[in-house]
């Protein structure tokens, strides 16, 4: 269902969303929108997986958008690098400077491509993620930066194996005979997780970790496996050939029908 549009009205609306910040979570929130401004924040306790929780950086996201140290005009340096002088500038100084840098730049001896856009996903959402700042810099011909700062590695484990980077179905957990949360301290970074292992392990299902560190999830789970910084491949390929070896892989799941 579409959400209404807030208005300056003063009749409380509550408007439907998904946290923004960079958190494969996506905690579904409810927001109460009185005379154009949010006036509260909570978690929605209708969804399947996020179940009412917003962690505490976003439970307080109210008091940050409205705090009166918050920054709401551009800044503009006017003192040395370094020194620490800001004067606050207008959008339209600040974007006809930045604009003037840019073109002279671009029509420089170095060209274009002696731009290059540094940044990865910071706040998520349509606009802000990757589509406006990506348009801009491909039209005035800038450098393009492979953008593996942050996930890659992830993604391109999960495309290798799963076929998409899409993650573990995590409904599907509380089905699992056994669970493996290996490098992951699941209680503290992916939260949600959890209550679906709960319901496997309720049901028989035995929970190792497998971390350098004992971290909480570590100390949680039946048994924490700790291995040495850096052998987690060597692990792997252990783990790979005594299932080859004994017949214990999944052919279907590894081979399937197209
Ligand atoms: S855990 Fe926090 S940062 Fe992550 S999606 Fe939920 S509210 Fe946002």
């Amino acid at each position: 269902m579409a959400n209404p549009l807030p208005t300056l009205d003063s009749t409380p609306l509550t408007v439907r969303g998904a946290c923004p910040h960079d958190c494969p979570d996506t905690c579904a929130m409810l927001v109460t929108v009185e005379n154009g401004r949010a006036t509260r924040i909570q978690g929605d306790p209708d969804h399947p997986v996020t179940s009412g929780f917003l962690c505490a950086k976003v439970n307080r996201y109210l008091e940050r958008t409205y705090h009166k140290d918050r920054l709401t005009t551009p800044l503009k340096r006017v003192g040395p690098k370094g020194s620490g002088q800001f004067a606050p500038a207008s959008w339209d100084e600040a974007l006809t400077d930045i604009a003037a840098k840019l073109n002279a730049i671009r029509t420089s001896a170095h060209g274009p491509q002696s731009i290059l856009p540094y940044s990865y996903a910071g706040t998520m959402g349509y606009v802000q993620s990757q589509s406006m700042d990506r348009r801009f810099f491909h039209v005035i011909g800038a450098s393009k930066l492979d953008r593996t700062i942050c996930a890659t590695a992830g993604a391109t484990g999960m495309q290798m194996t799963v076929g998409a980077n899409l993650g573990a179905d995590s409904e599907g957990v509380s089905e699992s005979d056994l669970i493996l949360l290996w490098g992951t301290n699941t209680l503290t970074s992916n939260p949600h997780l959890w209550p679906f292992v709960l319901q496997a392990r309720a049901k028989g299902a035995r929970v190792l970790c497998i971390d350098p560190i004992r971290t909480r999830t570590a100390d949680q789970c039946d048994e924490w496996i700790a291995i040495r910084p850096g052998t987690d491949a060597a692990l792997a390929l252990g783990m790979m050939h005594v299932l080859f070896a004994d017949g214990l892989q999944d052919d279907d799941y590894i081979h399937p029908r197209r």
